[in-house]
């Protein structure tokens, strides 16, 4: 595709996964050019840039699509103000604070017409679609997810993560979950959790989560930001016909032991390609059962103070 038949696109928030994921994919992927990036610290060279969210509404009424990259607590209301002027948005994960403000956007795109994508990265993992394949027709006895990594190493100085609606270890952990909902049919059901919360913070830094899925198989779902050396991201379905793995958070697919799929990373290449189908199209994309289990795991969830955080 010529660079004019790109799909403009604006960025807002540049920060760690812009920089890491969106801006790269974007530049070396044939469907969109960013015209615009709105940030108040970070930039991008090669678009024009804006401090001021209405200042880009304001002067480029020719961009028709924008990446929202924000942390979440900040989206909804650039998301709204975004589909108010016809704009197709795309919403990093999670794809707003609340199931409130992601069924409100759901319901003003569809009402004006325009695309919402709101993607769930690890979705398009590569062992993802085919574990879904594989556990078509089989029956599910058990799921366990294990999602572990090193909050230091993965979420370096990001404040906001820790405050009241950054979701904590539920920030990773809802890629777990957006994986689980992709490869099981029907909505899964919170049972009973546990959220371990550092005394000086206001999100918790780790969760174990009892749940059922719609065919009431057990699934558990232990979340954890305290682990250092190897990490672990990590999904086990065992079934009445063998035993599948999910590993290195579905980049990898094991079938009883055996490697079934490997290959690189190519999560945001394909987001960026679905966005493009979605816009061409006129479609949208807006599942938010992962949200609704991260709402759900907080409305049952015992709490217990566990001892303080420090970075
Ligand atoms: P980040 O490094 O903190 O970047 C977010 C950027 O948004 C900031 O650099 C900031 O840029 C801008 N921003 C606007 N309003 C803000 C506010 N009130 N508080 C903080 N920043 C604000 O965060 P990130 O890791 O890129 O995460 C952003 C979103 O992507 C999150 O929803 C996260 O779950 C998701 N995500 C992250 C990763 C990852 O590996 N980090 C992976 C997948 C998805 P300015 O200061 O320039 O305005």
């Amino acid at each position: 595709m010529t660079s004019s038949q790109k799909i403009a696109l604006a960025l807002a928030g540049v920060g760690k996964i812009a920089r890491d994921q969106h801006i790269p994919s974007v530049e070396n992927g044939g469907d969109f050019t960013i015209k615009a990036a709105i940030s108040r610290n970070g930039k991008i060279d090669s678009a024009e840039n804006f401090e001021s969210y209405e200042k880009f509404l304001e002067a480029r009424g020719d961009i028709r699509a924008i990446s929202l990259c924000t942390p979440p607590e900040v989206r909804f209301d650039m998301a709204k103000k975004a589909i108010a002027e016809g704009l197709d948005v795309l919403l990093e994960k999670p794809p707003a604070a609340t199931m409130g403000e992601a069924q409100a956007l759901a319901e003003l795109a569809h009402a004006a017409g325009v695309t919402l994508f709101a993607t769930w990265h690890s979705r398009f993992a590569n062992g993802v679609e085919p574990a879904r394949e594989w556990l078509l027709g089989k029956t599910i006895s058990k799921i366990e997810i294990t999602w572990k990594e090193d909050v230091r190493r993965w979420h370096p100085g990001q404040a906001w993560i820790w405050e009241a609606g950054g979701f904590g270890v539920f920030d990773p952990g809802i890629n777990a979950l957006s994986i689980l909902t992709a490869i099981i049919p029907g909505q899964t059901i919170v049972e009973k959790a546990l959220l371990h919360f550092p005394e000086n913070r206001q999100q918790p830094i780790a969760a174990s989560l009892m749940m059922k899925s719609a065919a009431g198989a057990p699934i558990t779902a232990e979340f954890d930001w305290r682990q250092e050396g190897p990490q672990t991201w990590d999904i086990v379905v065992e079934t009445d016909q063998g035993m599948l793995r999910l590993a290195k958070g579905g980049a990898e697919l094991y079938i009883d032991g055996k490697q079934a799929i490997e290959g690189p990373d190519r999560e945001y290449a394909r987001i960026y390609t679905r966005f493009a189908d979605l816009i061409r199209t006129r479609q949208s994309d807006a599942d938010f059962q992962p949200l609704r289990l991260v709402a759900d795991a907080f409305l049952t969830g015992e709490r217990r103070i566990v001892e303080p955080f420090v970075e």
